[in-house]
């Protein structure tokens, strides 16, 4: 069943950095390098901010659209106009899901994009990588977990381990972890976040369907004090130069040095889809909405954020539960109905051609899309 009614809904996305992620503090796919990353102010923990996710998303939704054969202008990809002849239109699917400026309207985006935060921090131990986390952070995400919840009183300033590691013991019958240059004493108490869940508008579903078990595996809480301590002192730290583009050669003084959330972090943020309905979008819906920003999402595992992609820097592989393609499909297939009511026949001629190209990339699909072609295109 597509839900027509109600005034949004909210997806929960999760992901992970297959690079380090470098997003300066001036702003989204900066040319060039700034020093530092974008921060929480309270916690000083580093984050992703939503205006760079959101901007990305964009132009990669709109790469997606052009690849599909859909006719969108380059104006769209912005959504500001540039000139009074260069204007976004106003009525593609990644103006109506971003909004657009023109001269003559404007429209506020109907994806809202919130912060991606910090869920999971891998840090290099005695014993190899761990994950950790604190309980602040858990809450916020408002991940629930089940048994491990009272556990959480024992932290005591020390930390609870996922129940996979093994820890050196010493004769008080603490174990004992490093983070970088702290040493931590704990409980030998475990934990077991393959048991976790996560909320998603009312529902509570399994974090162990979306985050990989040698992650979920290797969980280990640490107090909420030092939480922010131990990321900003595990951060990568690089030195780099920058080349002269003219000349090639090494600029003077072009020595800096940078920081970056390192490869393999968990990130959560979530996306408010408004419905289109209560801003007088009568022929689009929410799934279509979702489905342009997720095939932008899609594609940050490929194109990456933030800045320095050309260091290796920036691919992050979105992970949630995706619209599957046949609920695509039933909402492309209302749009059409309403468009042929109101005898919008370019706007229908338009679909049919999108759909005519990507028929045979979806080999599944492709008895459901010759029927919406047959009934809507001539
Ligand atoms: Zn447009």
């Amino acid at each position: 069943m597509l839900e027509d009614n109600g005034i949004y809904k909210l997806k929960r996305y999760f992901a992970l950095a297959l690079d380090p992620i470098h997003v300066g503090t001036g702003g989204y796919r900066i040319g060039r390098v700034d020093n530092t990353i974008v921060r929480e102010p309270a916690t000083g923990v580093p984050k992703i901010p939503g205006t760079t996710i959101e901007g990305c998303c964009r132009s990669y939704a709109y790469l997606k659209s052009k690849e599909d054969g859909r006719n969108i202008n380059t104006y769209c990809a912005k959504g500001k106009p540039k000139s009074e002849t260069e204007q976004p239109c106003g009525s593609c699917e990644i103006c109506i899901t971003f909004g657009y400026a023109r001269k003559d309207k404007s429209m506020q985006a109907l994806a809202l994009f919130s912060d991606a935060r910090i869920l999971f921090f891998p840090v290099a131990t005695m014993i190899g990588p761990v994950w950790i986390t604190c309980p602040m952070v858990l809450k916020d995400a408002g991940v629930k977990l089940n048994n491990d919840e009272n556990k959480l009183e024992k932290l005591e300033g020390g930390f609870l381990k996922a129940n996979d590691l093994t820890l050196p013991m010493d004769d008080d019958k603490k174990v004992y972890l490093n983070f970088g240059w702290l040493l931590l004493k704990g409980k030998d108490e475990n934990i077991n976040p393959m048991q976790w869940k996560y909320k998603e508008n009312r529902e509570y579903k399994s974090l162990s369907d979306i985050i990989p078990k040698d992650i979920l595996n290797k969980i280990i809480i640490v107090p909420d004090e030092l939480f922010s301590t131990i990321v900003n002192s595990n951060l990568e730290v690089r030195t780099s130069i920058a080349i002269d583009p003219e000349t090639g050669t090494v600029e003077e003084r072009a020595l800096f040095t940078y920081e970056a959330i390192p490869r393999g972090t968990v990130f959560w943020f979530d996306v408010i889809y408004q419905n289109p309905k209560n801003f007088q979008l009568n022929e689009w819906n929410t799934e279509l909405i979702i489905k342009t920003v997720e095939d932008g999402l899609k594609l940050f595992e490929f194109l990456g954020v933030g800045g320095m992609g050309s260091r290796g820097f920036g691919r992050l592989k979105v992970i949630g539960e995706f619209l599957p393609f046949d609920k695509y499909l039933e909402a492309l297939e209302k749009r059409l109905e309403i468009l042929r009511k109101k005898h919008k026949n370019d706007k229908i001629q338009a679909i049919c051609n999108y759909l005519k190209n990507i028929k045979s990339e979806y080999t599944n699909w492709i008895e459901k899309i010759e029927e919406i072609i047959n009934k809507f295109c001539r």
